[in-house]
């Protein structure tokens, strides 16, 4: 079953969480550990992110450096398998514009084929930390929507060399990003709906946001999407407030606002514990509003909110 069918077919609002794949050189025991905690809240999918090569200098002494590629989270791909076998719950890799030629993302497409991987997040994918504005991987693309064309040229039979395959296996289906708070380089967000709904026509089944905090923006955004004519479901992505040193980094990295209720109450806090039962407190409430509103399905990112996370769906599922 498709990810949208499994989200279309839940009675109850549906639950799932986005992990990061492990840092290269340590193993995937932590994730097995995450997943374990969570799964008694019947997750019906996990996704699993990517992260682009960075560049990084070795010195070789006497003022000669050598420019290297390196991927600091690989195994995007391998991990979705393990869970999908270990598990028997649907992995969603994020697929990315970000760091991957054409062929390099042919090679992802067909590992995944192969091994019964067929749902995906279709992403550009972050900037490098070097550049000041995006820059794709030799002829790779500059949008999601680019990578969903060749995504569906594949679902068709079709190499970017033109050539076909012989036996296509389960097409592809995928979902995309939006941002309620807008995307970071989209001038306002009328542009940037303009672009999801594009990206709907252009064979997304469903859009999952950005974090947020406020749930007035994404009901406002939920508003703007629908009467621009985009029908599909849109999953709020939610993330609880976990230690004081988010109030400065969560707006800097996320581009995100934090709302004055719950900033007040994170300024009272004297250590990270409170911060984060204060955040607890915060993520439950949020929940219960966008269940009570209707969502289709609560998306949670994990990374260092694993517990937090357990306590919130104790309350809500
Ligand atoms: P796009 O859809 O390409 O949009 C980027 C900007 O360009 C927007 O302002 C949009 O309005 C505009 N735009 C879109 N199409 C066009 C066009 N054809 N012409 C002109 N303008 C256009 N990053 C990672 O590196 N790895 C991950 O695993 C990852 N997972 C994520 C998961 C979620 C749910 C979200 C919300 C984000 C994730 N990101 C990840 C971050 C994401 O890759 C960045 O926010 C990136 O800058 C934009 O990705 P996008 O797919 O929204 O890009």
């Amino acid at each position: 079953m498709k990810i949208i069918d499994l989200i279309n077919s839940n009675e109850k609002t549906a639950f799932s969480f986005e992990i990061l794949p492990p840092l290269k050189g340590t193993g995937i025991e932590k994730l097995y550990t995450t997943i374990d905690t969570l799964k008694e809240f019947d997750p019906k999918y996990i996704n699993i992110t990517t992260h682009r090569s960075e560049y990084i200098y070795k010195d070789l002494g006497e003022g000669l450096y050598k420019r290297d590629r390196q991927r600091r989270r690989p195994g995007t791909v391998a991990v979705a398998a393990a869970i999908q076998n270990k598990y028997n719950i649907k992995t969603v890799p994020h697929i990315l514009c970000s760091g991957f030629t054409r062929e390099e993302t042919e090679y992802v497409l067909i590992d995944l084929q192969f091994l019964g991987v067929t749902d995906l997040l279709v992403l550009r994918g972050d900037k490098a930390k070097h550049e000041s504005v995006f820059t794709p991987e030799g002829d790779g693309y500059y949008h999601a929507i680019q990578l969903q064309e060749q995504i569906n040229n594949f679902n068709k039979g079709i190499f970017v060399d033109g050539t076909s395959m012989q036996n296509m296996e389960q097409p592809f289906s995928y979902g995309v990003a939006c941002y309620p708070e807008k995307h970071e380089e989209s001038p306002n967000i009328e542009d940037d709906i303009y672009w999801l709904k594009k990206k709907v026509e252009a064979g997304a089944e469903y859009a999952v946001t950005q974090l947020f905090y406020d749930n007035k923006k994404y009901f406002d955004f939920v508003d703007r999407a629908r009467q621009a004519g985009i029908t599909v479901p849109i999953i709020p992505g939610i993330k609880p407030f976990k230690k004081l040193s988010q109030l400065t980094m969560i707006p800097k990295t996320f581009k995100v606002d934090l709302p004055e209720d719950l900033t007040k109450e994170i300024l009272k806090c004297k250590n990270d514990n409170e911060a984060q039962q204060v955040g607890i407190e915060w993520c439950i409430a949020q929940c219960k509003e966008l269940i009570e509103y209707g969502v289709p399905s609560l998306h949670f990112y994990t990374i260092s909110a694993v517990d937090s996370i357990r306590e919130v769906a104790q309350k809500i599922y």
